[in-house]
């Protein structure tokens, strides 16, 4: 059997070395670097440049700590842009190894469908390369949303992709959207010295996120001189030479330096060949699929940010995996989605999974919830990360669906939660299982004692 796999990002590139494991003949086709929006432009490139965040504010707070570190602390910018490139380049270089120790051919290219089962390749140097298979998976991902209104030209008006490159922190920037994104850039710049306005559309930061879990976030950020300006919109952007001005929806009007589009991403299927295949959209511009990931081509399966399911790298791979179960192993698989970890990489961290209070009272849904604040946690004093709280949903059944922790290490801890809300298992049977002490995790087992009314150190 041969498979094709479109799009080398994580959802392309585990799907490949999964399939060859399974003993299939696997080629990977990439026009760009394998790791795709992830290891490149997304995940991991913002993950680095949080991590000069967190060693900043660790040094601002050493003296606390009775530690002197002498001098002022100052930012060599372009040398945190290049330790995130390393970072990022040492993995991609990582999945290459893993490529051809597990025998996947890897071609780099534009690849486009001709036909259900043959792809053209075109490569860099313009020479072309035609595959013939049995099975494609397509996982082209996502490239930013950018409305032709906010003028657009890479410079003055920039989105995720351009701000990861550049060398010189920006002075001033107004950075529009305030969802997970636009909260990780925009604190990382705001800590490095940009002059931070987010623009958020709906009445809060996070707008998907628990509502007591962004108001804490908020603080943070109001804490950091991040000004944040909620319930508005862009009504016009005029770019400048060097500046670029922006006048918003209430008629309030802004100045600075770039303007940085977060508002979202759309699935990128230009060029691939998606008609020749037979391979139909939604209404909603993302590739149709069936409950096991097989698009209207009957050969051809879809993953990641190009399908209807969350624009999440974990998703992606998930979905990958699955997608190759079906093809190889006949599987019939079905992904399920009640229980995607959505995690956010500020300071304090932010992570969630299933649902919130808000999208339970719109359903109607009777809920109980328990929460611990970390402050009554030993190990949180002793480490001086007192700042958020765990909270736990659980349905009339005591059984969790949904929960989310901010503050320190709560992209961490959340996958207890996670599998507990896969697994639909209750408070009880979670809460009674032992937590080690002394851990920022005795805040969620604290969370689902108060969700009977037993958390010891809840007053
Ligand atoms: P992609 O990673 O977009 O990969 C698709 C690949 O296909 C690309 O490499 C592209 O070059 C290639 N391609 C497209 N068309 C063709 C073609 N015709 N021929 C050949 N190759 C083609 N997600 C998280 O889970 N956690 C995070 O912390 C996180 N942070 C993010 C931060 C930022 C700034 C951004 C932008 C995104 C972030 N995401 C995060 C989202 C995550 O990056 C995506 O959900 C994930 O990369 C989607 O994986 P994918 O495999 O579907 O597509």
């Amino acid at each position: 059997m041969k498979i094709a796999v479109l799009g080398g990002g994580p959802g392309g590139y585990e799907a490949a070395i999964a399939a060859a494991k399974k003993g299939a003949e696997v080629v990977l086709i990439e026009k760009d670097k394998v790791g795709g929006t992830c290891l490149n432009r997304g995940c991991i490139p913002t993950k680095a440049l949080l991590a000069s965040y967190e060693v900043y504010e660790t040094a601002e707070e050493a003296a606390d700590f009775g530690i002197n570190i002498s001098g002022d602390i100052t930012v060599d910018y372009a040398a945190i842009i290049a330790r995130k490139n390393k970072v990022s380049s040492s993995l991609v270089k990582g999945i290459h190894y893993l490529l051809e120790k597990n025998g996947v051919q890897y071609l780099n290219g534009f690849g486009t469908m001709l036909d259900k089962n043959t792809i053209e390749v075109v490569k860099e140097d313009g020479t072309k390369e035609t595959v013939t298979v049995d099975y494609t998976i397509l996982a082209t991902g996502s490239v930013p949303i950018c409305p032709g209104m906010f003028h657009y030209d890479g410079k003055r008006v920039i989105t995720s992709d351009e701000i990861l490159d550049m060398t010189e922190c920006p002075k001033s920037v107004i950075l529009v959207g305030g969802g997970v994104i636009g909260c990780e850039i925009g604190q990382f710049l705001a800590k490095m010295g940009t002059e931070m306005t987010i623009v958020e559309m709906l009445p809060q930061i996070l707008p998907t996120m628990d509502e007591d879990v962004a108001k804490q976030l908020a603080r943070q950020f109001k804490k950091e001189k991040i000004k944040m300006i909620t319930g508005d919109g862009i009504a016009e952007v005029t770019v400048k030479d060097a500046s670029v001005a922006v006048k918003l929806q209430s008629g309030k009007e802004l100045e600075a330096d770039y303007l940085l589009v977060a508002i979202g991403r759309m699935p990128f299927t230009k060029g691939a060949g998606l008609e020749a295949a037979g391979v139909e959209l939604t209404e909603r511009g993302r590739v149709k699929v069936n409950e096991y990931l097989q698009t209207t081509a009957d050969n051809i399966y879809a993953i990641g940010d190009i399908i209807d399911s969350a624009m999440l790298a974990h998703v992606a791979s998930k979905e990958g995996l699955i997608a190759v179960s079906n093809i190889i192993d006949g599987a019939k698989e079905k992904p399920t989605y009640h229980a995607v970890p959505g995690c956010v990489y500020t300071n304090p961290e932010v992570a969630s999974v299933g649902a919130t209070e808000a999208e339970l009272t719109k359903k109607g849904i009777h809920y109980h919830t328990g929460t611990f604040d970390f402050k009554g946690l030993g190990k949180a004093q002793a480490s001086g990360k007192i700042a958020g709280f765990v909270k736990v949903i659980a349905d009339d059944n005591d059984v969790i669906v949904g929960a989310s922790i901010v503050g320190a290490h709560a992209t961490d801890m959340l996958q207890v939660l996670t599998m507990a809300t896969q697994l639909k298992m209750t408070a009880k049977e979670v809460g009674d299982c032992i937590f080690p002490h002394p851990t920022m995790s005795e805040a969620i087992m604290e969370a689902l004692h108060d969700l009977h009314g037993q958390s010891i150190h809840k007053a």
